[in-house]
């Protein structure tokens, strides 16, 4: 089986809006997480290619782009969301195919993507800089600038959402983008370079150099003709790419995953709360970095919490992504080799439910069972590491201070979500609790394309999402004129 992403060859990278082989021509496998055979092949750039993106980028700042308004660039991302949703069928099998995301789950990060083109293309022109009243006889003002060129390093687990969140916020305040996607899914990275040209994002606005992450991504994160680097991805190379963006002193955004936690308290709508539960830690298969991982619940509600999470577990199915189950496989068998290491290290703990691999599941598919473990100490390792796997586990306690206590005790900081009908409660926790995003008697927010995201501590730094980003994809300039 060989896929043409869009008709195009997923053997070349857009590069200064040509698409072409990489300079070496050397290429890589694709594998399908949900039977392990391989789709394609797909580009191995490396430092050449991102050289030439660069220098590429580095032109466009210079040409149309460079010189588009915020009203232009805001309406040719308003084209490129309306390509998107004309191809919502295509690019939602392809991140299915290509991630092992059951279609729905595909087909919605599809809509988000043309929802943060509509967000980001709105949002273009909205961004002022202020006057500053100063000293006699002066005008002082500040300008929002773009950074210039900005490279974009991200993650297999939502290639197009996170594309959506960082390229588009990037495009609407001027940059001009080097997007590296991961060696494990790229497909709708490739699509959306193509869907930006054909929608008429002037050539080296947007360049897509797939390729390994210690080659392409090693290159783009150290080439000193970048200007910002936004990265999501695990925490050691979060670290890696700030290393190497610091010998550049160039700022970078990174979102770095969490062990994020939900508080269930006795007085909360438990009913409500259960799908919401669950869903946190399996949707894409846990393999995302905002899921809710820790389930922590007041012991005078834990069994009616526990059983109803289990009994919902207990019906849950995993199976090929375009079966469009509960969960896919895995990304990988690497992937699934890691969640099922850390399923070894809870062989101490009591598993409360599991779901099932459907029995024709093809064998060479990276299925993982979604996995229940009830009465978990905080401090066992399955509560305080990121598993990125369908695992959750529920821990008890008993006086809100002791939940804030556990609630904040990981190296994580990233999102939280607290259930309880007491108001005053609410807004304690919401202060309290060590996280970038606390949802109340939610959790996600409905994918949450208008809400400023990031974490603090392992989690990373830096804001995407929402207005907030434009911030982050530019620099302020102040501007004081003497004139008398
Ligand atoms: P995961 O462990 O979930 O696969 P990674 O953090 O390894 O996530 O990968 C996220 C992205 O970072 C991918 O695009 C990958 O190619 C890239 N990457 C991996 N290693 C490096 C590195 N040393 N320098 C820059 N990018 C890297």
């Amino acid at each position: 089986m060989t896929i043409r992403p869009l008709g195009l060859d997923p053997t070349h990278c857009l590069i200064g809006g040509v698409w072409r082989a990489p300079a070496s021509g050397a290429g890589l496998p694709l594998h399908s997480p949900s039977d392990g055979a391989e789709i394609c092949r797909i580009a191995r750039g490396d430092h050449e290619d991102i050289d030439a993106a660069v220098r590429a980028a580095g032109s466009a700042l210079t040409g149309p782009w460079g010189h588009a308004t915020a009203a232009e660039r805001g309406r040719v991302l308003f084209r490129i969301g309306q390509m998107v949703l004309e191809q919502v069928e295509e690019l939602a099998r392809l991140e299915a195919m290509d991630v092992g995301k059951p279609l729905t789950q595909a087909r919605a990060d599809v809509l988000a993507l043309a929802r943060y083109m509509e967000f980001y293309g709105g949002a273009a022109d909205k961004l002022h800089g202020q006057t500053i009243p100063y000293l006699e006889g002066y005008t002082v003002y500040t300008l929002r600038q773009p950074h210039g060129v900005t490279g974009h390093i991200i993650p297999w687990n939502y290639p197009m959402q996170i594309i959506g969140r960082s390229v588009g916020a990037a495009l609407a305040m001027g940059n001009a983008c080097v997007l590296k996607p991961a060696e494990e899914a790229c497909l709708t990275a490739l699509a959306f370079g193509e869907i930006a040209r054909r929608a008429g994002l002037p050539d080296g606005a947007l360049n897509v150099v797939p390729g390994l992450g210690v080659e392409a991504g090693a290159a783009l994160s150290g080439h000193g003709g970048v200007h910002h680097i936004s990265f999501t991805g695990s925490v050691g190379v979060g670290k890696r790419i700030q290393q190497a963006a610091g010998q550049n002193v160039v700022p970078v955004t990174l979102e770095l995953g969490g062990k994020s936690p939900q508080l269930v308290f006795a007085d909360a709508d438990i009913d409500a709360a259960l799908p919401f539960l669950v869903n946190a830690g399996i949707q894409n298969a846990g393999q995302t970095c905002s899921a809710s991982s820790r389930i922590l619940v007041q012991r005078r509600v834990y069994d009616q919490v526990l059983n109803g999470m289990a009994a919902r577990y207990a019906a849950l199915r995993a199976g090929p992504a375009l079966d469009d189950l509960d969960l896919g496989p895995l990304v990988s068998p690497r992937q699934k080799e890691i969640v099922e290491g850390f399923l070894a290290k809870g062989a101490d703990l009591e598993i409360a439910a599991q779901g099932q691999i459907i029995s024709d599941a093809p064998a060479g598919g990276a299925y993982v069972a979604p996995t229940l473990f009830a009465d978990v100490p905080p401090d066992h390792i399955l509560a305080r590491e990121e598993i990125f796997g369908p695992v959750q586990v529920v821990i008890p306690f008993e006086t809100e201070e002791e939940a804030i206590a556990i609630a904040n005790g990981t190296d994580f900081g990233l999102v939280a979500s607290v259930w309880t009908e007491s108001g005053a409660r609410q807004m304690r926790l919401a202060r309290q609790l060590r996280a970038g995003q606390v949802f109340l008697n939610n959790y996600g927010a409905g994918g949450g394309v208008e809400l400023p995201f990031g974490g603090t501590g392992l989690s990373g730094h830096g804001r995407e999402k929402g207005f907030e980003a434009l911030y982050g994809f530019s620099v302020l300039k102040t501007v004081a004129a003497l004139h008398g």
